[in-house]
């Protein structure tokens, strides 16, 4: 579905990502781990644009959608991305919230658009805080909240930023549930994460970074497991 072909990404003379590859399947979840400031924010913001590349491709279903003459709008629509932190607006319900994009951006009738997003809250148990402001939710129900706000727009692929790190250890299995869900259901996944128990859980692959590259990647069981190299293993030892 996804392939990262040789891209790098400099900021001025600091090179974040070097001469990455990786090839992402369809319905495969893929977890990024690696030490803070490894790129792995950078990539996912790449993949949908909100950072150009310095060289190399990236390509969906074949299609290149670096460089001049790829049509952004379209391009966000199809993969969507969720930060830590939410960022639901303050000043909207958390109905208005989900409405919003499809409304707005796909021509949804606002009926349409409520019926859908009320069968997504009814999926994460929050049909009751429809219309709630969303201080009024805790962290892990807005966290849900910005997943379904993605999800309305129907993504191909659905990139994660450390969903879970601004949450209270007992609201990360909330967030977590969703994520399975929709992997149960054959959604494409990118998620960066710190917390190796949530990798273990949700990814068919972990890629571990370093300095921008792919140092070391496989199934979670070989990487949290019984990893082969030398960088992998201090960094989940430090961890500990
Ligand atoms: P963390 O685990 O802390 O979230 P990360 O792996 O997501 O880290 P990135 O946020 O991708 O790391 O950052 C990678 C590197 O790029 C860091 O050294 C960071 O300082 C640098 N960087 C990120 N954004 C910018 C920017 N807009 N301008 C300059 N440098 C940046
Ligand atoms: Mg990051």
């Amino acid at each position: 579905l996804v392939e990262i072909d040789h891209v790098t990404k400099r900021y001025d003379h600091l090179e974040v990502i070097s001469d990455f590859s990786l090839d992402i399947e369809e319905h495969e979840v893929i977890c990024l781990i690696g030490p803070s400031g490894c790129g792995k924010s950078t990539l996912l913001r790449c993949v949908n644009r909100l950072e150009e590349i310095s060289s190399g491709e990236i390509r969906i279903h074949g299609d290149r959608i670096t460089g001049p003459g790829v049509d952004l709008d379209r391009l966000r629509r199809d993969i969507g991305i969720v930060f830590q932190g939410y960022n639901l607006f303050p000043h909207m319900t958390v109905l208005e919230n989900t409405i919003l994009a499809p409304t707005k951006v796909l021509g949804m009738s606002r009926r349409e658009a409520e019926e859908k997003a009320m069968a997504f809250l009814e999926r994460i148990a929050l049909t009751h805080k429809a219309n709630d402001y969303p201080d009024r939710l805790s962290g892990g129900q807005q966290q849900r909240v910005a997943i379904v706000r993605a999800l309305m727009m129907e993504p191909m692929l659905l990139l994660l930023d450390e969903i879970t790190s601004a949450l209270d250890p007992e609201l990360v299995s909330e967030v977590l549930d969703i994520v399975r869900d929709l992997a149960a259901g054959g959604m494409t996944m990118i998620l960066a994460t710190h917390e190796m128990g949530f990798a273990r859980e949700v990814a068919d692959r972990i890629c571990f970074l370093q300095a921008g590259k792919v140092y070391e990647q496989g199934p979670p069981a070989d990487i949290l497991g019984n990893p082969q190299g030398e960088r992998t293993q201090a960094f989940l030892r430090s961890l500990r």
